[in-house]
């Protein structure tokens, strides 16, 4: 990492009192920048020391004054259980100001990855975000479209068919409940002979595949647990509930409370377009196994429907999977420079 300026830690408090946190690597006067990471890994899956160049360091190249978030959904943090509407009310914003109010810039653009992306455009279209003035959306954003051996469905069944109360699922060893660990490891060996690491096993069963194994290295590989973590479960049931509805909603609390929090049965919808006026680039990786690339084109469509062509682009990166985007040994060659163009043509 000795191409990167020295990490400046901010520490920012959400609306609802979640400590949170974002990392500084000033490469110059662009942006600033905010990278948003997915559920289940860390700020770190955009500074893998295993690879030659990774996104930071090729930012910072570029001189671009980088922000990583570690919101809500980090394995860095104490497991909470939570919502995606939780985050996009809270902690999107609270990352935004953050950055406005230690730089004195004016507004930010931003790279949002995952259910980091559902949950950052979701802040976005709720209003809640006026000082971003572009975005960059890898391979989700509001339309949720998954393959159709997903497991997300069958994630959730797997623990109550055990019968065994978990808050969370993780890939890694478990020394909080080593059996169960072990028995899911198992499990996901019987279905994933890719490889032969269980924690790679256990993230293709947790979220299906998450890279192609092509495109990572074998450092990379062998490390994958320094980048993953536990994921909770009601984050998962959200995501699920968004996969069944093939779009972002709110979290769906039963009839009863629903009515109490949005004045109707069921979760009001994501789908409004109106602040999304905005240049807003959407990335899918062609052989993306997690998020098909028919999300972003979905919410593509749309946008360009309700507002119109100019504000949007989408890019689909050929050979690339879902979190190789950013962790592949060849990103900084095939992927990174598209962000890049996307930046700069909104800077
Ligand atoms: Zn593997």
């Amino acid at each position: 990492m000795d191409t990167l300026p020295p990490a400046q830690r901010h520490d920012f408090k959400t609306g609802d009192g979640v400590q949170l946190w974002l990392t500084r690597y000033q490469g110059g006067t662009k942006g600033p920048v905010l990278l948003v990471h997915g559920a289940g890994v860390w700020s770190g899956m955009f500074m893998l020391p295993t690879l030659k160049e990774n996104f930071v360091q090729f930012l910072v190249r570029h001189g671009y004054d980088t922000w990583l978030v570690d919101w809500r959904a980090s394995v860095e943090l104490p497991l909470r259980q939570f919502t995606l509407d939780e985050a996009a009310e809270h902690d999107m914003p609270g990352a935004v100001r953050k950055i406005l109010e230690v730089t004195k810039a004016s507004s930010v653009q931003a790279v949002a990855h995952c259910a980091g992306s559902t949950a950052f455009f979701m802040s976005l279209a709720m209003g809640r975000l006026p000082d971003v003035r572009s975005a960059v959306a890898s391979q989700v954003a509001l339309h949720h479209i998954v393959p159709p051996a997903t497991h997300l469905k069958a994630m959730l069944r797997l623990p109550e068919a055990l019968d065994v109360a978990l808050d969370y699922l993780s890939p890694d060893e478990d020394p909080k409940n080593p059996v169960w660990q072990t028995m899911f490891g198992k499990f996901a060996n019987l279905l994933s002979h890719e490889c032969d690491s269980t924690v790679c096993h256990r993230l293709t069963f947790m979220y299906g595949h998450l890279y192609r194994h092509a495109r990572l290295n074998r450092e990379t590989h062998e490390r994958l647990e320094e980048q993953f973590g536990p994921c909770n479960m009601l984050t998962f049931r959200h995501l699920a509930q968004m996969a069944r509805a093939g779009h972002a909603l709110g979290f769906d609390h039963g009839k009863e409370e629903n009515v109490r929090r949005y004045g109707r049965e069921t979760p009001p919808s994501y789908l409004r377009a109106e602040h999304l006026r905005l240049p807003i680039t959407f990335l899918s990786g062609e052989q993306n196994g997690t998020y098909l690339p028919e999300s972003t084109e979905l919410t593509f469509e749309w946008l360009r429907e309700e507002n119109g062509a100019d504000w949007y682009q989408r890019k689909v990166l050929e050979g690339y999977g879902h979190l190789d985007t950013f962790m592949g040994s060849t990103a900084a060659r095939d992927t990174y420079p598209v962000v890049l163009e996307a930046l700069q043509a909104t800077g």
